[in-house]
């Protein structure tokens, strides 16, 4: 048995007891709530550790980094998903490697990761990334544009639509932070309207986890809650 530090199983099993705690009070069912653990800037060796309290899906930010982790646990069954923003000369990697990309927000991405998927794997899970707080974030398409890439993506066949995913601009205000998180599932709401089969919003990180669970969060992305504040 591997030697896994208290301190992460303790923190993992806090970051759980609160997804519970929030999935009871806001009437959903915690098995419909994925964790990701977002893994960028930690070692192989402290996703092991976190694999040995259960842990399966990582999120990984820098294409490098998931070059690196995802070769050394080659032979694990885990579930990677890219989460960071997307550069074209990273495309393939990500194709090769990655099992979910939450932040798709171009069509040029969509088809060179589409093109890049190889044969002998599912269709790459794929989030169309929202910006839902305008001002703060670079990354994501106005909520306006979500319909027009979600049509483009779906005449691509290696990739699938799954959802939303948005990063808000940080607040402490918890109405403000379920203020945001209501935009982005009234965006997902309108493609299911319109007949699209679409199932998840990846929202919510280490310090506000309860408002995306009471808007409906379905992957939450937990970092620091999980792994302790990163250096640099
Ligand atoms: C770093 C990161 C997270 C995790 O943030 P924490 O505050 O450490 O939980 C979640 N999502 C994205 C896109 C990130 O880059």
């Amino acid at each position: 048995m591997m030697a896994v530090p208290t301190t992460l199983r303790a923190r993992i099993d806090a970051v759980h007891a609160a997804i519970d705690r929030a999935a009871k009070q806001y009437g959903r069912r915690s098995e419909d709530i994925t964790l990701l653990a977002v893994s960028k800037t930690r070692s192989s060796e402290e996703i092991r550790q976190a694999m040995a309290c259960g842990q399966r899906a990582f999120g990984e930010n820098y294409a490098s980094e998931l070059q690196e982790k995802s070769n050394v646990l080659a032979d694990e069954a885990l579930s990677w998903h890219f989460i960071g923003p997307v550069q074209s000369n990273k495309t393939r990697l990500i194709a090769e490697r990655a099992d979910w990309l939450h932040s798709l927000d171009r069509e040029r991405i969509a088809r060179r990761l589409n093109d890049q998927r190889p044969e002998d794997r599912p269709a790459l899970n794929v989030c169309i990334q929202v910006n839902i707080s305008d001002e703060s974030s670079k990354s994501g398409v106005a909520p306006e544009e979500v319909l027009g890439l979600a049509e483009q993506i779906l005449a691509l066949p290696r990739l699938r639509l799954r959802g939303l995913m948005a990063i808000p601009a940080p607040t402490d205000d918890p109405i403000e932070q379920r203020q945001a998180f209501a935009r982005l599932r009234a965006c997902l709401e309108d493609l299911q309207t319109r007949g699209y089969e679409v199932d998840t919003l990846s929202m919510g990180m280490s310090d506000d986890l309860q408002a995306a669970i009471a808007e409906g969060a379905t992957i939450v992305r937990v970092g620091t809650a999980i792994f302790g504040p990163r250096s640099g």
